[in-house]
């Protein structure tokens, strides 16, 4: 099965719905950022909203990661939902139409779920910065079948955490012989890097010299 949606028994009319429920494997750009993916599920609405087809749908799927703390591999099941709507192609006619006029409108309606772009840029990132324009216009489509894989992934990649961590409680590596805090208790003492503690220190220090 792949990420495609079979519209045939879409009515090309107004309010025209159906539902769907597709699966798929991994494309291979979706392990761009180091992390690897199970198989997606997908499934949705899809409209006709008298030009374009607006599919809306929820995708689920599990990621392999890494701990930014401990360096264990973990998996994370990721949920995300999307919006996208695709516009048919003309066959024969060349590529779709830019369409000039009038995507702005009815873009309230749908609930739109891209809306973790606070925070800006991080370094590392494996979002790239073209996912800030791809959802705006449709994409375009030809014969009875629509392809979900594009929004798909980007929806799927965007609930991936910037750190991942394992655990909330996850004590990480001992910064000094790099065991695993919490299975094991290495006993090494680990210095404090706060300024503040660090004189407290030199002062009892001093005090126990007896000045
Ligand atoms: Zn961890
Ligand atoms: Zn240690």
């Amino acid at each position: 099965m792949t990420l495609e949606v079979d519209v045939s028994g879409l009515e090309r009319e107004v309010g025209g719905e159906i539902g769907f429920k597709v699966a798929g494997p991994a494309p291979e750009e979706a392990g761009s950022g180091g992390q690897r993916w199970g198989p997606v599920k997908v499934e949705g609405r899809a409209i006709w909203t008298g030009s374009t087809v607006l599919v809306l749908g929820r995708a689920s799927a599990t990621a392999e990661l890494t701990c930014s703390r401990c360096l264990d591999d973990y998996t994370l099941p990721v949920l995300a939902e999307f919006s996208q709507e695709y516009r048919l192609a003309d066959s024969g006619s060349g590529p779709a139409q830019p369409d000039p006029q009038g995507t702005g409108r009815d873009r309230r309606d749908t609930g739109r779920t891209a809306t973790r772009r606070s925070g800006g840029p991080t370094p590392g990132d494996p979002a790239s910065p073209e996912d800030a324009a791809t959802d705006e216009e449709p994409l375009p489509f030809s014969g009875d079948t629509i392809d979900l894989a594009g929004p798909v992934w980007e929806s799927l990649l965007l609930e991936l955490p910037m750190k991942p961590v394992c655990d909330e409680r996850c004590p990480g590596l001992c910064p000094v012989c790099g065991a695993k805090h919490g299975e094991t208790t290495c006993g090494c003492r680990v210095e404090t890097a706060d300024p503040r503690l660090m004189s407290l220190k030199t002062l009892l220090e001093t005090k126990e010299r007896g000045d």
